[in-house]
């Protein structure tokens, strides 16, 4: 087995091989920026039916759901494939278990780089949508991909300002678990979405690498281990703001425990 994407062809109502262009060349322009080739397949159908993209495993291999089933909404499905696309490079690249759908992952980090992912991607076929292969193409479609990007900006950017919890940076140890525990519901994402746009907004190709890989560096369940990440991927800037959350949680955690042993 080598890596490689299979549309659904038939759960498609129209130009599935659009799907396939568009995630080949997300793949490839992540192959060339440092991120390795999984040994696996990727598997892509559409579900008009769901209400949110998901990636799933079904008899042993990875299926992404796109919830449009026409292949030509080029800014909103490279906007759901980018971000599921994403969670594949980072399980696929994990060495796990046998027949475990408990991937070990930390969806705190793995939800916030999807979504980043996404507007990079937005941003990346804005600027060289000229270059893509797929074939209705127009120069004309470039500026809907930016146009998308606003568009959920904006979006989170309403979110944050009616949100009136504590976010990421400042939950405690309980909240952050809560939030690890359903990162991708509504609530929850609104509490990262500073963050997420924060690392949307340094994202450079060479990230990636060091970002799939995140699964290596999980420590205590629900941490990272940034001593040891920051080094592996020196200048990484999206690692760093990463680690630098996971640092402040940690801390505040270690300082409420000595607080509550007596120790202070
Ligand atoms: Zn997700």
């Amino acid at each position: 087995m080598s890596f490689s994407v299979i549309v659904k062809n038939e759960s498609f109502k129209k130009y599935p091989e659009d799907i396939e262009v568009m995630a080949n060349e997300i793949a490839a322009f992540l192959f060339e920026n440092g991120v390795e080739k999984p040994d696996a397949v990727c598997v892509i159908k559409a579900d008009t039916e769901r209400r949110f993209p998901n990636i799933n495993i079904e008899n042993n291999g990875y299926v992404i759901t796109l919830t449009n089933n026409v292949g030509s909404y080029w800014n909103s499905q490279l906007y759901e494939l980018a971000h599921e696309l994403l969670h594949f490079f980072m399980r696929s690249s994990y060495v796990k278990d046998s027949n475990d759908t408990d991937w070990g992952g930390l969806n705190w980090v793995e939800e916030t780089v999807c979504e980043a992912s996404s507007f990079f991607f937005l941003d990346y076929y804005a600027n060289n949508w000229s270059k893509s292969a797929i074939k209705r193409s127009n120069n004309n479609y470039a500026h809907y991909f930016s146009d998308y990007a606003c568009q959920q900006n904006a979006k989170n950017e309403r979110q944050i300002l009616s949100y009136s919890g504590v976010t990421i940076e400042n939950v405690s140890e309980k909240e952050f678990k809560e939030l690890n525990e359903a990162a991708d519901n509504k609530d929850q994402r609104v509490r990262r979405a500073r963050v997420m746009l924060r690392l949307a907004d340094i994202m450079r190709p060479w990230y990636f690498k060091g970002l799939v890989q995140y699964r290596n560096y999980i420590k205590n369940g629900l941490y990272l281990d940034s001593e040891r990440y920051i080094k592996d991927f020196p200048g990484n800037k999206a690692v760093e703001l990463l680690c630098l959350i996971s640092d402040r949680i940690a801390d505040r955690s270690v300082y409420k425990d000595l607080l509550l042993n007596g120790h202070l």
